[in-house]
């Protein structure tokens, strides 16, 4: 089969053998998938990851022995865990210290025309989602594990920070729920898709006359973090969601003057996610801003990192 596979520092276009699906395993052969920026962090050596890279896709079940997920359009939750440390047992598989993750660690991606999954990290998807849109579940489901992690008042003021892909889902996602949202970012384009939604919009540089209940960081660089300390009110929350290459240098004591409480926040609920794009209650077609085939990897990626452009679909079978 066709890989994207990453390794000794670039990208190549391999043929490499089908993987084989053990025992509760899925052969899954993928339809469409997502460049995240997680995708470009890699390629910059977050994570040292190498192998097949891409982790947002959407599938067909081609094998397997439990023969109801044969034909099964599926998404997949990239986390496998060991199955049997104490936070596989509690069902926090997230945070299995042994665990791998799809296209991040040690588990190839699905920039390729089939991969392997456990059963139990798959969903069904509905009818009503296209391919296209059932792409964004991952994502989709990673904006909506803030809900589970927060309790939001109607009161609140949130600010997200960064217009790429995650701020707009999860800008879009909290405007939703009926609370007052605002949006920095860079590119006016991406901020007009939010406006339309009624969410308030400021370019980066503009002054921001007040402060925030909720901060939440998805600039996916290491300048936000410091954005969210200006602009959170005492005993506020600012919720981290961009990772990246490399560490920063803050000013801690302000953390500790304001009592402000910081929340790292990562892969969240597929069967909410999927709820979500089958009552279409956001809108993600509007995201997308280009369709590759595999061949055409070069030219996709360096689309991917153009800045202002959100999400780059391959079509791989
Ligand atoms: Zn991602
Ligand atoms: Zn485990």
């Amino acid at each position: 089969m066709k890989a994207l596979v990453f390794s000794n520092k670039k990208i190549e276009l391999k043929e490499i053998p089908i993987p084989e699906p053990k025992q509760n395993e899925a052969l899954i052969k993928i339809i469409k998938a997502g460049i995240c920026n997680t995708d470009l962090e890699i390629l910059r050596g977050y994570m040292n990851f190498e192998g097949v890279l891409g982790h947002e896709f959407v599938g067909r079940v081609v094998k397997s022995e439990e023969k109801k997920w044969i034909g099964k359009r599926v998404v997949g939750e990239i986390n496998i865990g060991c199955g049997i440390c104490d936070y596989c047992l509690k069902n926090k598989v997230n945070h299995c210290p042994s665990r791998k993750v799809v296209g991040i660690l040690n588990k190839d991606g699905v920039f390729s025309e089939y991969i392997t999954l456990p059963l139990s990290n798959l969903h069904i998807v509905p009818d009503k989602i296209s391919d296209k849109i059932a792409v964004f579940t991952e994502p989709l489901a990673a904006a909506l594990r803030i809900l589970e992690q927060i309790k939001l008042n109607r009161k609140d003021k949130v600010l997200i920070l960064g217009d790429g892909k995650l701020g707009l889902l999860i800008a879009q996602v909290i405007k939703r729920i009926g609370v007052s949202t605002y949006c920095i970012g860079k590119h006016k384009k991406n901020l007009k898709i939010l406006e339309e939604k009624g969410v308030k919009t400021l370019l980066a540089g503009e002054k921001i006359p007040e402060k925030f209940d909720i901060v939440i960081e998805a600039t996916g660089n290491k300048e936000g973090f410091k954005i969210a300390l200006n602009y959170v009110k005492p005993e506020g929350k600012i919720i981290l969601k961009s990772t990246y290459k490399g560490d920063i240098n803050i000013d801690i004591s302000a953390v500790v003057i304001n009592e402000f409480h910081i929340i790292g926040s990562r892969c969240g609920p597929f069967d909410e996610a999927l709820k979500w794009l089958k009552k279409r209650l956001i809108d993600v077609e509007s995201l997308i801003d280009g369709e590759y085939f595999l061949n055409e990897w070069e030219k996709a990626f360096s689309e991917a990192q153009k800045s202002g452009n959100l999400k780059i679909l391959f079509t791989i079978n």
